[in-house]
């Protein structure tokens, strides 16, 4: 190995590939000294440069996100970040253009562990000291994390949205609202009045006349895929389930339809567990098979599915993450289905991340709760 004397911004990128992350660090800081540069300046650009050259290799993101084209000149390089000018079209872009990775500098193996951890149901608690014992970050608070993560469960649930084949099953059911985590509670059967907290178990008739309903519609295809869609409050009739669904379909012209729908219970009302719970645990993808069943059946088995993860496993999900979490699940759901196995090795979990990457869908505050 180099002595630090002979350490160069050039030793130091072949340094990143072959060190652990904290040793990496390490040198970058005595590079810093050395130099009498702005350590985290320096991090900074190296592992942007580094992050850079792997999509590069990887061939990600290299045409134009306006219009496709693979004509490009450089425009300019700055700060290591190379910047493209379409032939085409004469927009600008980075490979980082447009993705949710966009502004945050992080060593692509921080990235890749933090998605793990995600996608194996780590609480925040957990992630945080993980990225801070395995890469010393011990900047990035608990804020931080809750906001990554859901970063990266926007894009899967965006990334969710697929299109299904051959015989497909639609059906829709029912969960009852939440607001888990609001403080002031809205009242969406009658927006003129208050809705009180929910304890324990509800009587039937007062459940009837007291509690406001979402309905998520559902679709299944002879391969097993499946589209989730929240559609919104109180009960929908079959042609609302279609029509939510239609754009789905490979080929809507001669679609078969059945519709049936269910009340999901919860187990128990409000519970107040902290949103910390395991999101999709190890068990779940093991037990996954939808081989050899009948569409009516792998719709019960997905509705199923459905109702364990967001009022058990989750502990019951807020109605305005619902969408959220719900194309998490179902994005996750399709994996296992495509690949046959569940996504926990690193080189699983690295194709997933390219693929977030790939996509270039950035997190987006507008949301859409008109229909809620
Ligand atoms: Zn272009």
């Amino acid at each position: 190995m180099e002595t630090f004397e002979q350490l160069n911004r050039h030793a130091l990128l072949e340094l990143i590939e072959k060190l652990p992350y904290p040793d990496f660090k390490h040198a970058v800081q005595l590079f810093a000294q050395m130099e009498k540069l702005d350590f985290h300046q320096e991090l900074n650009l190296i592992t942007t440069f580094h992050f850079q050259s792997r999509m590069e290799k990887l061939g990600i993101n290299n045409t134009c996100p306006s219009c496709g084209s693979s004509h490009h000149t450089i425009h300019a390089i700055r700060n290591e970040i190379k910047r493209y000018r379409c032939k085409d079209c004469s927009k600008t872009y980075t490979l980082f253009s447009g993705t949710v990775i966009e502004k945050t500098k992080w060593h692509w193996d921080i990235w890749v562990r933090f998605l793990e951890l995600t996608i194996h149901g780590h609480s925040l608690n957990d992630i945080q000291s993980i990225l801070e014992s395995e890469f010393g970050c011990n900047n990035i608070n608990h804020k931080t994390v809750f906001l990554w993560r859901h970063k990266l469960i926007y894009v899967l649930a965006q990334m969710s949205k697929i299109r299904l084949s051959n015989y497909v099953y639609m059906d829709g059911i029912t969960i009852r609202e939440s607001q888990k985590g609001s403080r002031s509670l809205i009242n969406y059967k009658n927006l003129k009045l208050e809705r009180k907290p929910r304890t324990g178990r509800l009587s039937i008739k007062k459940e009837a006349t007291d509690v406001a309903f979402t309905t998520i519609a559902t679709a299944v295809d002879s391969t097993g895929h499946c589209i989730c869609n929240v559609i919104g409050m109180g009960k929908n009739k079959p042609e609302d389930i279609f029509n939510a669904l239609k754009h789905y379909l490979e080929d809507d012209g001669h679609t078969p339809l059945e519709f049936s729908s269910k009340k999901i219970e919860e187990p128990q009302n409000t519970k107040t567990v902290p949103c910390e719970k395991a999101i999709l645990t190890l068990d779940y993808f093991k037990e996954l098979n939808v081989s050899g069943m009948s569409s009516s059946d792998m719709s019960l088995k997905l509705h199923a599915d459905i109702q364990k993860f967001i009022c058990q496993d989750m502990a019951n999900v807020s109605t305005k993450y619902l969408e959220d979490y719900l194309g998490f699940f179902t994005y996750m759901r399709n994996w296992r289905i495509d690949h046959g196995r569940c996504p926990f090795s690193r080189k699983d979990i690295e194709s997933i991340f390219i693929e977030i990457i790939k996509s270039r869908i950035n997190y987006s505050k507008k949301r859409s709760f008109a229909s809620l």
